[in-house]
């Protein structure tokens, strides 16, 4: 009787919350050198310090999963004071919940207090909104709870260099081996408090290559538009992540699968259901996939413009169709799209400036004669919007020959360029036709004009 008492102890069935199952480094392998100087030292000095360091979250994810992590986190039961009196280099940040970052060399750590989480919450004397917003997010808390206010089983696992240790309260090292992504607690009221989980799950899932446990997925669809009520700049961070993740391809794929992409892309499936459209977006995925999997930069700008390039086409085309001549209409058409989008998706002004240029220089593709060609190579966004025309023909947008026109004309010399040129113009007769309303053409005369 007490040994099978003493057995459910430790298997964790009745202690369930409090006790970590401790893995060793024989289970796990995970090895101390995976884990960069930085988060290291700052382990280590804390440890002596007599406080307890752990590295965490998604670090400890990906050495499990065999990856390369972006970014090293450490939790500590020091508060971020006295963190910020043990590292010269470290700053404390954050408003709300006050973290501190510690700098070795370029490597930065951020290193966080153990935070509490709704039992703290549920005990704590009521405030008013604002203050008990302030407070409930900056109450400490213990390693557990620490770890159960934390989103998925996969995300809570905290990892002892010294003692090459995994602390694992929610079975995340299981669910890592079946690979499986689980949500800590009650699926559904999780999404309720934060509804960006939904797209956490998407993009780990995704990216990682894990299965979204049954009970974690189920509410996914029904909840989806509480996605609405999350601030626009948030959610243009979480889907800059996830177009960043170098797997943007399933990503998408799948957040239309659990029918997530209306808050975030609203125009999305309009833009999925045309068939050059849907060419143009999962190619644009695929190129940008391509080069972050080849650590090659890559920019959000222009993956941006991408995906909204035939919500411009299409708002161009109607915006035309007013009678309105094709530049002064292709600038309407941008502003309405950025327009609209800021509402579901702050694209920072930074990117919005950007993606504009792209756009307005595609007509000037066309224009192959005289000196505009010259010119178009001489912007500073030439390559942007040239990598982008290739994308347009690789749709069947574009007609090929436009765009092997100019990867050869890039590289001709003087002569074959020139050459090019002529071979090219049939000033009068075409110029003629484009007044008479063929939109690219005549954009195109237009913006040398
Ligand atoms: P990546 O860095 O690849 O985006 P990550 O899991 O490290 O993945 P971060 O945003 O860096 O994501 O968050 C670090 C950790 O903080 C997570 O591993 C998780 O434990 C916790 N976390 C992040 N976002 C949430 C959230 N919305 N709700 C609960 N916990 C979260
Ligand atoms: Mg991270």
């Amino acid at each position: 009787m007490i040994k099978k008492f003493l057995g459910r102890v430790f298997s964790g069935q009745i202690f369930k919350a409090r006790q970590p199952q401790i893995v060793p480094f024989n289970v796990h392998g995970v090895a101390r050198e995976r884990i960069s100087a930085c988060a290291l030292k700052v382990t280590q000095t804390l440890q002596r310090h007599d406080f307890a360091a752990f590295v965490v979250g998604g670090a400890v994810r990906d050495v499990l999963l065999g990856r390369e992590p972006k970014d090293f986190d450490v939790v500590t039961d020091a508060t971020p004071e006295e963190v910020r009196a043990l590292f010269r280099r470290s700053r404390i940040i954050g408003r709300r919940f006050r973290l501190v970052h510690v700098m070795c060399g370029p490597e930065t750590v951020e290193v966080s207090t153990y935070r509490g989480g709704h039992a703290i919450e549920d005990a704590g004397a009521r405030v008013s909104d604002e203050h008990g917003r302030i407070l409930r997010d900056n109450v400490f808390g213990n390693q557990e709870q620490d770890a159960t206010r934390r989103d998925f089983t996969i995300n809570a696992l905290f990892y002892d260099p010294a003692s090459r240790e995994i602390w694992d309260y929610h079975g995340g090292v299981e669910d890592l081996r079946r690979r499986r992504l689980r949500m800590i607690g009650d699926p559904e009221q999780r999404y309720r408090e934060d509804p960006v989980r939904m797209l956490r799950a998407v993009r780990l899932a995704a990216s990682r290559g894990l299965e979204i446990d049954s009970r974690s997925r189920k509410p996914i669809r029904a909840l989806s538009n509480l996605l609405a009520n999350v601030p626009p700049s948030r959610l243009f961070d979480e889907m800059l992540k996830l177009l960043l993740s170098g797997h943007a391809l399933e990503c998408v794929t799948k957040l239309r699968k659990e029918g997530l992409h209306h808050g975030l892309l609203p125009l999305l499936d309009v833009i999925l259901e045309q068939p050059l459209g849907e060419r143009f977006v999962m190619l644009a995925l695929k190129t940008t996939d391509e080069r972050i999997r080849a650590d090659k930069p890559v920019s959000p700008s222009f993956l941006f413009a991408a995906l909204l390039w035939h919500e411009v086409l299409a708002a161009w085309k109607s915006i035309e169709g007013k009678n309105v001549p094709a530049i002064p209409a292709l600038y309407q058409a941008m502003d309405q799209v950025m327009q609209a989008q800021a509402e579901q998706l702050a694209i920072p002004r930074r990117f919005g400036s950007d993606m504009k240029e792209i756009w307005a220089l595609q007509p000037r593709f066309l224009q192959r004669s005289g000196h505009r060609p010259y010119r178009l190579l001489q912007h500073l966004r030439f390559r942007a919007a040239y990598d982008f025309l290739l994308l347009r023909c690789e749709s069947g947008e574009v007609d090929a020959a436009v765009g092997e026109w100019w990867t050869r004309f890039q590289r001709a010399g003087e002569a074959e360029r020139a050459q090019m040129l002529v071979h090219d113009a049939e000033p009068k007769k075409r110029r003629r036709r484009r007044r008479r309303g063929r939109r690219d053409e005549g954009a195109s005369v237009k913006a040398e004009g």
